[in-house]
């Protein structure tokens, strides 16, 4: 037996008493947005777990680059119905992630407690009226009803159906709270038995739906027969209702999200279906992948500590760097563009979602050292200078103090081949820079450290080289001058300068003018490469270089 209209609109005044808004005043709340044809309006909508996964700021980095490229809006909501996941500032983590990676939104939270932007609130748990709203005009539409089914009576149901060999769960004749009279309804409401409230499925099992996703392309799926939970019993609403709800108020024209969330589209579609909107676009992104032996699996939070936002603010690849990687990723053209338009910032690149590849990309950490070495290949000494003291103030105290004492310097040794037209590419991240300039300070190089000289060159050449260096280096000398004298040095001890002519005879010479540099650069920096040497010694000055020199050749 069905219910009258009158009865349905009693029954969702019985079910929710304190709902005094309706549908129309929500319309008026929050109206449509006066945006561009083409604008385009996209969320990063994560629960509240503290934790960012690289996959969420990939996701959150498409969306806001198809809002902002757009010129439309880029919110942050917080999906924060499943109590069980939420952690102490837990938003905090999540605005400060954003935040520090660069990703700007224009509206919801900007810190644990304040938002801005004028369809708040934008945490879920405070929109509880919104949706109770919507959900009573369902019941009174006949289009959603109270479900007294226990947990148990369900699982009854489940297995019944599978030794029945049909498909499982509440649909159709199997929905048996769909029709009951209002009597029967309301006895049970009165005798507090606790309940869910469904959404009476308007799919058929021999139909298909299609669209098509941003990503993925033209899909086709059955429609869903389910009549699905949309408030569960604790009168929280379920995900797939808050967010078809909140993404129509919100004005959202195009929802990215992972690709676990694919096999939930027909419910979604019908959802917006049966409240009579226009449902978003979707896009759909594949996972990042990780190598693991010779199968490629999920990067998981559990296992691989890159799989954290956190781990790349902790080894200290700058921000640009990460984003470059993700746009790389993304769209395999940005390489490209990246070559020719080097003094660009990444957020100029024509970013294309239909560009992203469906079958999932994979994660590359020596990708990512190659194009954080690029993007830090870029910046100036000043900028690097001041990162690097942002980095080691929260990570390394001790070399934060010591770059902060030694302005100057770490200037001008950051400065070495830097701010030309091919910048020297040997930074990839923060944590690596103090060990590969530990020469340059007193207090992390150790001169009497065993010292890794050239193979190539015996003892005896080695001391020959240092003594006879020690004697006629000249702090005053200009490039060209020590180039030369170096030059002159070289051929007076036997070693040869003109490489081609060395190449021809090598048994003419005891080695090359490389390896009389190398050996100097050993005896400075203790190690075999690094920056212009020249540069080096000017600013260390005569002083260290000379005690170098002389610790060394003994
Ligand atoms: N709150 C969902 C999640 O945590 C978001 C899915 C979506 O973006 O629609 O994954």
């Amino acid at each position: 037996m069905t219910r009258s209209l009158e009865e349905n609109k009693q029954l969702s005044q019985l079910l929710f008493p304190k709902v005094e808004k309706t549908v129309e005043d929500y319309e008026k709340i929050y109206p449509k947005r006066q945006l561009n044809e083409s604008a385009k309006v996209t969320r990063f909508a994560p629960s509240p777990t503290g934790f960012v996964h690289i996959g969420g700021l990939f996701s959150a980095l498409i969306s806001e680059r198809i809002a902002h490229q757009s010129e439309g809006i880029f919110y942050l909501r917080i999906e924060d119905t499943d109590k069980k996941r939420e952690i102490d500032h837990g938003i905090e983590g999540i605005v400060d992630s954003l935040k520090n990676f660069g990703i700007n939104i224009d509206e919801g939270y900007i810190s644990e407690s304040d938002e801005i932007g004028a369809y708040k609130p934008y945490k879920q748990s405070e929109r509880m009226e919104i949706y109770h709203t919507f959900i009573k005009s369902l019941i009174e539409q006949d289009k959603a009803y109270p479900c007294f089914s226990t947990t148990e009576e369900l699982e009854q149901l489940r297995k019944n159906q599978e030794d029945s060999n049909i498909t499982p769960g509440y649909y159709g004749e199997f929905a048996i709270y769909r029709n009951k009279s209002f009597v029967e309804i309301k006895e049970k409401l009165d005798a507090n038995i606790p309940f869910v409230i469904r959404l009476k499925s308007t799919g058929s099992p021999d139909r298909k739906i299609s669209y098509k996703d941003i990503i993925k392309g033209n899909m086709e799926f059955p429609e869903n027969i389910q009549d699905i939970v949309i408030c569960k019993s604790d009168s929280l609403p379920t995900y797939h209702f808050a967010h078809a709800i909140d993404d129509h108020v919100m004005g959202t024209t195009h929802v990215i999200r992972g690709d676990e969330w694919l096999p939930s589209v027909p419910v979604h579609l019908q959802l917006f279906y049966t409240l009579g909107w226009k449902a978003p676009k979707y896009g759909h992104i594949p996972p990042i992948l990780k190598q693991d032996g010779n199968s490629k699996r999920k990067l998981s939070k559990r296992k691989d500590p890159e799989a954290a936002v956190s781990f790349y603010h902790q080894e200290g690849y700058p921000t640009e760097s990460v984003l470059e990687y993700l746009l790389n990723l993304a769209n395999s053209s940005f390489e490209d563009w990246r070559k020719v338009n080097s003094e660009k910032s990444w957020n100029e690149f024509p970013f294309k979602a239909e560009k992203i590849g469906v079958s999932g990309a994979l994660f590359d950490l020596v990708k990512l050292t190659d194009v954080s070495k690029n993007a830090i290949s870029r910046m100036s000494a000043q900028d690097v200078y001041h990162k690097l003291l942002d980095w080691s103030k929260k990570y390394d105290q001790e070399y934060y103090s010591i770059l902060f004492a030694n302005k100057e310097n770490s200037l001008k040794m950051i400065n070495i081949e830097r701010e030309n037209k091919k910048p020297r590419r040997d930074i990839s991240k923060w944590s690596e820079v103090k060990e590969y300039f530990s020469y340059m300070y007193d207090e992390l190089y150790k001169i009497n450290d065993v010292l890794d000289f050239p193979e190539n060159v015996t003892n005896e050449d080695i001391k020959i080289i240092l003594n006879g260096y020690v004697n006629i280096y000249n702090h005053n000398d200009t490039k060209e001058e020590w180039f030369n004298r170096i030059k002159d040095f070289s051929n007076s001890i036997g070693f040869a300068t003109d490489m081609k002519d060395y190449k021809a005879n090598p048994d003419n010479y005891k080695g090359s003018i490389t390896d009389t540099t190398t050996v100097i650069r050993v005896a400075i920096t203790g190690r075999k490469q690094g920056p212009d040497i020249y540069e080096i010694m000017n600013i260390l000055g005569t002083k260290k270089v000379t005690l170098r020199l002389n610790v060394s050749k003994n």
